[in-house]
């Protein structure tokens, strides 16, 4: 990122939103209001992401689609059910770094977990270890734990990456060492690619790198990732992924998740799955043969047929991030979020500090402002004036300024009212 000289001025926010090139899309979007009935200062993108105004016209079109047609819908529908799951394929290859054949829409991110690991994670007794970062998102340690487990392992099988003492996030040279300590015995390296607490972007390319050069297989959880960051799962070798489609990817509550396999693993009969018809070979799916052939591509990790429903908000979302593109969304989001940290660096009240890391690089949009005291208090108070962030225990609000609705405006409101909370 070019380095820029924010301004405190309200004035300089205005003018950076009027030479926004992405300021636009903001329209593209509904934003909820506050009581007030103005719009509502919404910093939770990375929780659940606004509604697309082309959501409603898009499952209107579903709903009458299957009124007009019903089961011939799978056919005739505008957007035909049958290979629904094809038409995400291409645009969303791109936000992940991917080729199409190695990505997949279905089910939900737990899930989609737990599928990957009954593939890759195939735990002997020599080599029967997971590395998983200490802070992950509680589901994913449960269902790694619970692998662990159905596997007949000792809880002592996971491996919980710690920062140093005063540290609040991980070293890459840290997560190195323990990686080769344990070398022989891992079997699985499966870290959140951006941390869901503290918004820590961590080296995939490089943790990558050395996980296959103990021997180990390497996924990522990519909940707060996708569509966040820009992604090279293809390029960095990585063997899997998994992510949803509800936080920066604007599809809704308990949208559609996706997953990725790397190319090298597509048509590996070595890697056993559990396997469903709609991952059988589609050109002979309906012939109801015994034995299963699977797609050459991600797809054959596919259990069950499209949930056209849950899918279609991602159809709308999908079509904005195609026409900006990664990169340039991530320009926005790399100046939007440092122009936050410049203003909040702007108080000596040392009740708040941000504990993302300061690398543009080694984080998303995300800043994790830690409340010393712990006090939720300060967060109910600029809740109730028309902020939506979040709070995660023990003492952090996260907020997330959003490169496709979030304006500079936004950011130098929340921090005024933050700062105007402090002092209260
Ligand atoms: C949001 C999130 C989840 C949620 O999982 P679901 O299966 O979608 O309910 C899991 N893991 C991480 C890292 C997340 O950020």
């Amino acid at each position: 990122m070019e380095t820029i000289t924010f301004e405190t001025s309200q004035a300089y926010a205005k003018k950076m939103d009027a030479q926004d090139p992405l300021g636009q899309y903001r329209n593209h979007f509904h934003l909820p209001k506050h009581s007030d009935g103005k719009d509502i200062l919404y910093f939770c993108g990375n929780s659940l992401g606004l509604q697309p105004k082309k959501v409603e016209e898009y499952l209107i079109q579903e709903l009458s689609d299957w009124k007009e047609f019903g089961v011939e819908g799978h056919f005739h529908a505008k957007n035909a059910w049958m290979p629904y799951h094809e038409f995400f394929s291409k645009k969303l290859s791109k936000i992940v770094g991917a080729k199409e054949k190695e990505v997949v829409v279905m089910n939900t991110l737990t899930t989609n977990l737990h599928l990957m690991m009954v593939s890759f994670y195939r735990p002997t007794p020599k080599r029967h270890k997971i590395v998983i970062e200490k802070a992950a998102f509680p589901s994913d340690k449960y269902a790694v734990a619970s692998q662990i487990r159905f596997h007949g392992y000792p809880a002592d099988s996971l491996i919980q990456l710690a920062p140093r003492k005063g540290e609040e996030t991980l070293r890459t040279e840290d997560i190195e060492a323990v990686i080769r300590e344990n070398g022989e015995e891992i079997a699985l390296i499966m870290i959140g690619g951006v941390n869901y607490y503290t918004g820590q972007f961590f080296d995939l390319k490089k943790i990558t790198e050395i996980g296959h050069e103990v021997g180990a297989k390497v996924g990522f959880d990519l909940a707060h990732a996708a569509g966040n960051v820009v992604l090279k799962l293809h390029d960095w070798n990585v063997d899997f992924a998994v992510w949803c489609h509800y936080k920066y990817l604007n599809s809704g509550p308990g949208a559609i998740a996706g997953a990725f396999v790397h190319e090298r693993h597509l048509t590996d009969p070595d890697i056993p799955r559990f396997e469903g018809w709609w991952g059988h070979d589609k050109n002979s799916r309906f012939l109801m043969g015994d034995t299963f052939e699977p797609m050459a591509s991600a797809e054959s990790w596919q259990l069950s047929n499209a949930p056209v429903f849950s899918m279609t908000p991602l159809l709308a979302s999908l079509e904005l991030f195609d026409e900006i593109g990664m990169e340039k969304l991530n320009e926005k989001s790399n100046k939007l979020t440092s122009y936050m940290e410049f203003l909040l660096k702007q108080t000596d009240n040392d009740r708040i500090r941000i504990i993302t890391p300061a690398e543009v690089k080694d984080r998303g949009c995300q800043l994790s402002i830690q409340v010393k005291d712990g006090n939720k208090g300060l967060f109910d108070k600029i809740t109730e004036q028309g902020v939506i962030a979040d709070w995660r225990e023990p003492d952090v609000i996260r907020v997330a300024p959003v490169p496709l609705y979030n304006s500079y405006e936004d950011v130098y409101s929340f921090v005024h009212l933050l700062f105007d909370s402090l002092n209260d």
